[in-house]
Formats: C-alpha cells, sequence, structure tokens
C-alpha cells in the first residue's frame, strides 16, 4: 500500500482538518508509509510543517498558477503528481475546497471519492452516513487504480484514536524531518477556466465552526430569539463561537451556518457546551468528536446526557448568567 495525503493550507498553516485526515492515513496505511503532500506557488513553509509530523517523506506541488486555490489548477497538478507517484490510496480532509476538486481529480483516474468519511475498519472498509446520519454505509474500493477518501471533520482525532495517535507517533520518531521533494507540474493559464474570487469564509464573513476550539451551542431550551444573547455572553465570556441546534436556525433565530448537526455543520472543538439542547442523534453526528462536551438541561433524562463529560441539571436561565458572571470574575 502507498498512501498520498494531501493537506490543505489555511491562513498560512496547514489546517487542523488535515492533521485530523493524517490521523486517519494512520489508521489506514498502519505501518505503511505516508507521503505528504503540500499544493500552492510557495510552499517551502507548508512542507517544513509537514515534514515535522509522522510522514515518510512530503512531496511540494508547486507553479505560480497554484498561488490561489481553483479547481482545474489543482485537479490538473494533482493529478500529474499521482500518474507520477501511482499510490494505492488518496487521503484529503473534508473541506469545502476538497468537495470541489476531489471528485473531478477522482474522475480523471476513472475513480469515484468515497466522501466524509467517518470510520475505517480492517481491509479496508471505509464507512460514511446516508440519508442525513440515519443509516452507515460500507464502501470498500475494487478495482485498478487508486482509492480517494476525503475524513469528516471530527471522525479521526489526532490526540484519541489509538491507531492514529499522532502525537505517540511523534514521540516515537527519532528520524528527524521527513525528506521533501519539489514537484513541477505543466500548467498552462488556458486550462484554469475559472477566476478565484475571495474564500468563502472571509467574503461571506461566515464562521467556520469547524475549526473553533471552542463552541457554546444552544437549543429551543432558549424558548425565545431574545433570551439568544444569555448564551452570546457566555459564549464571549470563554472565548467561544455561538452555534445552534437546527430548530433556532430553522426559526431564524441564528443563522443557518451556525447550525451544528447532520444537516448541519459538523465540529470538533476542544470545549463544545450544550445548552438546553435534548441531544438528538442528527444533533449527536456533528459534534460528538467534541474533545469535553458540557451540557446544561433541566432534564436528567436528556439524551445529551449519555455523550457529556459534564452535566448541569438545572434551568439554563439560572445557571447560565451564573457561569457567565463566574468565568467573567475569573478572568478579571
Ligand atoms: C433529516 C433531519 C435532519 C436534522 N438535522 C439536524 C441538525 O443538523 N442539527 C440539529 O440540531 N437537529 C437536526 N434535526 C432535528 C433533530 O431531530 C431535533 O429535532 C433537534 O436537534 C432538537 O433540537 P433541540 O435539542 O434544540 O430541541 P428539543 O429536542 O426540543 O430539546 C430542548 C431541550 O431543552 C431542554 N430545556 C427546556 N427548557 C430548559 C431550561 N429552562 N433549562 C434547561 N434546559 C431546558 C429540554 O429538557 C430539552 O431537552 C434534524 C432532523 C431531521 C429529521
Amino acid at each position: 500500500m502507498s498512501l498520498l495525503l494531501v493537506l490543505e493550507e489555511r491562513g498560512g498553516k496547514i489546517s487542523r482538518p488535515s492533521w485530523e485526515a493524517l490521523a486517519a492515513a494512520h489508521r489506514l496505511a498502519l505501518t505503511q508509509e505516508i507521503t505528504a503532500v503540500v499544493i500552492g506557488a510557495e510552499t517551502e513553509a507548508l512542507a517544513a510543517e509537514a515534514a515535522a509530523k509522522p510522514v515518510g517523506k512530503v512531496v511540494r506541488v508547486e507553479h505560480p498558477l497554484l498561488k490561489t486555490y481553483t479547481a482545474d489548477g489543482f485537479s490538473l497538478a494533482l493529478h500529474q503528481l499521482l500518474q507520477s507517484q501511482n499510490p494505492t490510496h488518496v487521503v484529503f480532509p473534508h473541506t469545502y475546497q476538497v468537495r470541489d476538486y476531489a471528485p473531478a481529480l477522482a474522475c480523471r483516474m476513472g475513480q469515484v471519492l468515497i466522501g466524509d468519511v467517518t470510520g475505517i475498519e480492517d481491509g479496508p472498509i471505509f464507512t460514511r452516513q446516508l440519508l442525513q446520519g440515519r443509516l452507515n454505509g460500507s464502501y470498500q474500493h475494487s478495482g485498478n487504480g487508486p482509492c480517494f477518501v476525503s475524513v469528516q471533520a471530527g471522525a479521526f482525532r489526532p490526540d484519541s484514536n489509538p491507531d492514529s495517535n499522532i502525537a505517540a507517533l511523534e514521540a516515537q520518531s527519532n528520524a528527524g524531518p521527513a525528506s521533501i521533494e519539489l514537484f513541477a507540474p505543466t500548467l498552462d493559464p488556458a486550462q484554469i477556466r475559472t477566476k478565484p474570487g475571495e474564500p468563502f469564509r472571509e467574503s461571506a464573513q461566515t464562521v467556520d465552526l469547524g475549526s473553533a476550539q471552542r463552541i457554546v451551542s444552544v437549543g429551543r431550551g432558549i424558548k425565545d430569539a431574545d433570551n439568544i444573547p444569555l448564551v452570546q455572553a457566555l459564549a464571549e465570556a470563554l472565548g467561544a463561537e455561538l452555534a445552534a441546534s437546527r430548530p433556532i436556525c430553522d426559526n431564524g433565530w441564528l443563522p443557518m451556518e451556525r447550525q451544528v448537526g447532520s444537516s448541519g455543520q459538523t465540529v470538533a472543538p476542544k470545549l463544545y457546551m450544550a445548552v438546553g439542547i435534548s441531544g438528538a442523534i442528527q444533533h449527536l453526528v456533528g459534534m460528538k468528536g467534541s474533545q469535553c462536551i458540557v451540557a446544561i438541561n433541566k432534564d436528567p433524562d436528556a439524551p445529551i446526557f449519555e455523550v457529556a463529560d459534564y452535566g448541569i441539571v438545572g434551568d439554563l436561565f439560572e445557571v447560565v448568567p451564573a457561569l457567565t458572571e463566574a468565568l467573567k470574575v475569573a478572568r478579571g
């Protein structure tokens, strides 16, 4: 097995979902060598960052036309790399960017992308959710050519999956940084059919909950849109992003981009605080990968407590202001 992992840049650094994809790649490759790929017009710093991780080698796919992301540029450049490397598996983080170009790349190689994978079993057999989380589907690659896989945010935590514990692998590795190679694809401006605009997140001023370290999420227990500022204040005191369950967004109390769950965003913060959220399965699939889950709910039997690390059984209208005040005092 030869495995190629395509890392994604965000703000001049390798993105956190990329490290989760590395954890998935280790689950897939086990003892096999992983080739990490960074792509752009100037990839030296990204390559150095990747080379410090437990990978066999790093390939810098570099070309001036890759300065800004385009689906044409990325898929053409990576297609040339794949033809030269001939890997058995190609792994990506399941990001907006990957969703945009990876299916076209897989198609160029006569393959499909097994997208949004949440589990990998021996075989390898890949699990992905169907019908908005109500069913799990199992997929196995067959035939010739590479197997293309993108992994869901939060499904493969670098520091909690024993098969893919990046920190432990780093500690074991005495070999120093991985070697770095340069790959210069042949690209022509006429091949790039789209003119890139500003990245989606910045231009639309939307929130990337998938990258948030702390999230305070509000559910129907809040009762009315006028009460949202109560939870907003807690989020601010914690330096957290504000998110919500679906009814809150359906009611227009918060924008849809803040919805967590099977039909919203998948998140994996260090801290997820669920306020007045019952813990329906469609919500849980979007946040159960969080490192620490704190639930505030007046119903001691609410399903959210089954996944919570800490639970406060109580009225959120009492608990939330008290918590916000205590945090403000603690922070000075
Ligand atoms: C196809 C499909 C896709 C879906 N996708 C999503 C999705 O992406 N995300 C999502 O969240 N849902 C989704 N849902 C909806 C999901 O099934 C639930 O209906 C929803 O998650 C419930 O939201 P909630 O927990 O805020 O509300 P409820 O289930 O109504 O829970 C409210 C909770 O607040 C507690 N509460 C009430 N008052 C107080 C108080 N004063 N103090 C403390 N606690 C209090 C209650 O005990 C209760 O547990 C989807 C459903 C379908 C069918």
